[in-house]
């Protein structure tokens, strides 16, 4: 199995959750006593998250990328980066680097078309949701997608104040659950969790469409080409 590195820390909460899953299916793959052989890069999400509010995206971008080649450098030969917002910087991050790089929009695709979805919702940070780097991906792959119409702003602040500082609150579940209930009367079949935290709050118990949560199947795929 290959080593997996993955750049982490936005936020840790998500990040943790990625560790178990990595581990519970290379366990689940190879039986027995295995687990993923990983290196973690976790940043400090604080300065992450000001170059975002201060659209500095090239040096976020910058900054990922020296994580990415630090990875390699000790390494790594399988490379995801657990956050979708910030693979709007996915190319400035790889550059330079030559292993593979698992894109997260891509799983969580392959598993709505295998399901034989073409309409779905996307939830997530504003920038995941009216940038267009995650939507066209989608739509690349043949899912139509659409995003709330109105809830984004609170939608937003609930993943930033709330769910990366690993806070959960019944308001805000009710929130999500209100904002998948518009998306599926536009017409969406099931609901894409395009945060790696949403899931911390909503699960299919409680949403009113099926939910593809971005984190367990990054990390999945993560396994399977690490294993590949
Ligand atoms: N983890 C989040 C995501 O998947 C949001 C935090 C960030 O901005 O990276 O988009």
């Amino acid at each position: 199995m290959k080593t997996i590195g993955l750049i982490g820390g936005m936020s840790w909460e998500s990040t943790a959750h990625y560790y178990r899953v990595l581990n519970q299916e290379t366990a689940r793959r190879l039986g027995g006593l295995h687990s993923a052989p990983l290196l973690i890069h976790s940043v400090d999400f604080a300065p992450i998250a000001a170059m975002q509010a201060a659209g500095d995206w090239d040096g976020a971008g910058k900054r990922l990328n020296g994580a990415a080649r630090g990875l390699v450098d000790a390494g790594a030969e399988v490379l995801g980066l657990a956050t979708n917002t910030m693979h709007v910087v996915a190319q400035t991050m790889l550059d330079g680097i030559d292993v593979p790089f698992v894109h997260i929009a891509d799983p969580t695709a392959d598993a709505l078309l295998a399901d034989g979805f073409d309409t779905v919702g996307l939830l997530g940070t504003r920038f995941t949701m009216e940038m267009g780097f995650y939507r066209d991906r989608l739509t690349a792959r043949g899912l139509g997608n659409l995003i709330p119409e109105v809830d984004r702003t609170n939608l937003n602040g609930i993943i930033y104040e709330e769910l990366c500082r690993g806070i959960i609150r019944d308001e805000s579940r009710r929130i999500y659950v209100g904002a998948i209930e518009k998306l599926a009367a536009r017409g969406a079949q099931a609901v894409i969790l395009g945060c790696t935290e949403i899931g911390m709050l909503i699960d299919d118990d409680v949403s009113p469409l099926p939910v593809y949560d971005t984190t367990d199947l990054h990390a999945k795929a993560l396994v399977d080409a690490a294993l590949s």
